[in-house]
């Protein structure tokens, strides 16, 4: 599937926000939103008024590419969540959430989503005992992930390991550090993510 290969600062500095695409590069004074907070591109200083539109709009960029999904992917997940008891804005970050992908970036074994989601390709997880390569899968309450015997001398889920306190690991999850296996305690709910995302601003975008 086409994916954005362009450079992950740029997003951070289009969105005007740190989206802590790189891992822990993010937290360090090498970060490009640090240094440079303006958009990118020619007329990235000039300020323009913003549109309702241009808010929702970037709100929804911000969040798809904080995950990582395309822009079909996304919208599907919204109908998904759209038809779906309860809060459409929520239960779309909810499926978000329960990404294999982000669940392994969420339990520490990658650096950021992007890397999890590499980890993930390349067969290094198990989920539930079976090895699994779909980035996409969704999980749920009591399923297993954990990292394969072939793989946990791997330099890339040590040294995430090492920095995950930077950012902690939700209450939703339960990590085995030693094992390198982690569990799904419960589903996440609203209050698990922490990052300010303004989910309605996508719901009025999508529903126009
Ligand atoms: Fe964004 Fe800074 Fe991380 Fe680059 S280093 S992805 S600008 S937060």
């Amino acid at each position: 599937m086409a994916r954005y290969t362009g450079a992950k600062c740029k997003l951070c500095r289009r969105e005007g926000e740190k989206l802590f695409l790189k891992g822990d590069r993010c937290y360090t004074d090498k970060c490009a939103f640090e240094r440079r907070p303006t958009p990118p591109g020619e007329h990235g200083r000039m300020r323009r008024k913003p549109t309702d539109y241009s808010i929702q709009l970037r709100e929804k960029q911000k969040v798809r590419r904080m995950y990582g999904v395309l822009e079909g992917q996304f919208r599907s997940y919204f109908k998904t969540a759209e038809s779906k008891k309860g809060i459409a804005g929520t239960n779309l970050l909810m499926l978000l959430e329960k990404r294999i992908d982000n669940v392994a970036y969420r339990m520490g074994f990658s650096n950021s989503r992007s890397q999890a989601r590499q980890l993930v390709q390349h067969g290094h997880f198990m989920l539930n005992g079976h090895k699994v390569t779909v980035p996409s899968i969704q999980l749920k309450d009591g399923d297993v992930l954990e990292v394969r015997e072939g793989s946990k001398n791997s330099l890339v889920i040590k040294e995430a390991q090492e920095v995950v306190a930077r950012r902690g690991v939700p209450a939703w999850l339960e990590v085995d550090t030693t094992a390198l296996k982690g569990t799904i305690k419960a589903l996440p709910v609203r209050d698990d993510i922490t990052f300010p995302m303004n989910e309605q601003l996508i719901v009025e975008l999508y529903s126009k």
